[in-house]
């Protein structure tokens, strides 16, 4: 619980170079965080098919700036009704007074590719027997080929007492719900560690999108309240679902010894199921019975699922963990779904043993292009996605850990004997603060 000195100013230029280097690694095409299948010159193929992409988000837009270069004379539709674009890594930032909210949004047009034709309406049915999706202005889209790009929902209202209008309010935070929001979270944070008491943090017990976000806030919170000399005052807890506070086990126990060490009183078991924003208390359900839990300060992060047009359709897992939340059923290797060939998801809707990340996309994105390119061309993919995905684990105002992962846990950094995953590192901060969103809009381009 110790205040936290900036490191030197002639290290801090040689971390600054450092980053600025594999900045632009990062952000070029070369870096081995951007394993591309497309050959840099591919001729693209002439095809006349009908292809359809549900939502404009990261992975939307960026498999519509890939394909509108690979296939001439195809029709490609995306179906999105909103029409602002969220660069949702940056929320973390915002609810932590380090950016201001025009940091994360632009228009979801200035990134559409020229011949891609944008239907801004919310998809209300999906019919893969019949190959066609309804819109909620009345359309019917026929398509040959169909990627399934519509993200998650979030869903507060599982949360019993919650509103979204109460952020900002009674010590409550939401920054997941988007830029205004965790403006908001910002302001409630704020005075928390201005004037002290309890802290509760806690993550869902469904899949999220960036399982790191709800810990790195933990980490933020406390170290705002180190640096403002109140941390005496602060008492911060992290109320973890199931047994462990990240899913890889490594990366857990990193974590949890930097809880130890900070003064975080963590609680597995504790699924939020309740919020009395008069009394200021949370209800958890644990394997005990239901527990109460005071708070000064709380970060309510939602239930996850899938959106109700993929949930309510034939797509989601019939059995198993993903069944209920409605997650795509893909192949995890090459995003395939199982019983609909012609079917494809990218991103936060597919029910794969990932994480649910922009960095994730990244890695899918030339795997989908690549097969639905060969089904086109009559020809076979052999791309896999490997479960490749990233999370800057932010543990103090100016250090992270750049965790890496697979499907098999494996820790998978990108620059080995450069950057350690589970040291807190000011080069892997300056890496987020220069190149992760120049690397996020190449990827939206098209370009990586
Ligand atoms: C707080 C926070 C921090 C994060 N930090 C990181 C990070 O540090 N690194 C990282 O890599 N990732 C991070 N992420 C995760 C990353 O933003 C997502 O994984 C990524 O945006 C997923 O892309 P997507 O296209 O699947 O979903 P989205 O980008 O959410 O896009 C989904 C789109 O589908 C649309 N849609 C929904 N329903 C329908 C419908 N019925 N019809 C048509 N369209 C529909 C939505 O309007 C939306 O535009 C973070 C996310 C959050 C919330």
């Amino acid at each position: 619980m110790s205040e936290h000195p900036q490191p030197d100013r002639s290290r801090r230029e040689f971390l600054r170079q450092t980053a600025s280097a594999l900045a632009l690694v990062l952000a070029g095409g070369g870096s081995s965080l951007a394993v591309a299948t497309r050959p840099a010159h591919a001729v693209p193929v002439k095809n006349r098919a009908k292809i359809v992409i549900l939502g404009a988000g990261a992975a939307g837009i960026a498999i519509a700036n890939r394909l509108a270069n690979r296939v001439e004379g195809a029709k490609i539709v995306i179906v999105d009704a909103r029409r602002q674009h969220l660069y949702q890594a940056g929320l973390t930032l915002i609810a932590s007074g380090v950016k201001s909210p025009d940091y994360v949004t632009s228009s979801t047009s200035e990134w559409l590719p020229q011949g891609v034709d944008w239907i801004d309406e919310a998809a209300v049915d999906i019919d893969p027997d019949a190959k066609t999706v309804a819109t909620a202005g009345g359309k019917s889209i026929q398509y040959d080929f169909l990627i399934v790009a519509t993200g998650l929902k979030l869903d507060f209202d599982a949360i019993e007492g919650f509103s979204l209008d109460l952020v900002g309010t009674n010590g409550i935070g939401a920054f997941y719900a988007g830029a205004d929001y965790a403006e908001r979270t910002w302001v409630a944070m704020d005075r928390f560690t201005d004037e002290g008491g309890t802290g509760i943090f806690f993550r869902p017990a469904t899949e999220i999108k960036c399982a790191g976000a709800p810990l790195k806030y933990t980490f933020l919170t406390d170290d705002s309240a180190c640096r403002k000399g109140s941390r005496g005052r602060v008492e911060i807890h992290y109320a973890a679902p199931s047994d462990n506070l990240f899913s890889v086990p490594i990366v857990h126990e990193k974590v949890r010894m930097l809880f130890d060490e900070r003064g975080v009183k963590t609680h597995y078991g504790h699924v939020a199921k309740a919020i009395d924003p008069g009394r200021q208390r949370i209800t958890f359900e644990t394997p005990d019975g239901d527990v109460e839990m005071p708070y000064d300060f709380t970060n309510v992060v939602p239930p996850m699922r899938a959106p109700d047009v993929v949930r309510n359709s034939p797509l989601p897992w019939r059995t198993g963990k993903w069944a209920n939340d409605g997650w795509v059923e893909v192949d995890q290797q090459t995003l395939r779904h199982v019983r609909y060939p012609n079917v494809f998801a990218i991103g936060d809707s597919a029910g794969i043993p990932t994480g649910k990340t922009a960095s994730a996309v990244t890695r899918q994105l030339p795997v989908v292009e690549d097969h639905l390119i060969a089904d086109i061309a009559g020809t076979r993919s052999m791309a896999i996605y490997d479960g490749y995905a990233a999370c800057p684990l932010i543990t103090r105002f100016g250090q992270l850990m750049m965790i890496e992962f697979d499907y098999k846990n494996n820790l998978t950094p990108s620059f080995p004997g450069v950057i350690a995953p589970l040291e807190e590192l000011w080069a892997s901060w300056l890496i987020q603060e220069v190149a992760l969103k120049g690397k996020y809009r190449a990827m939206l381009h098209g370009k990586v």
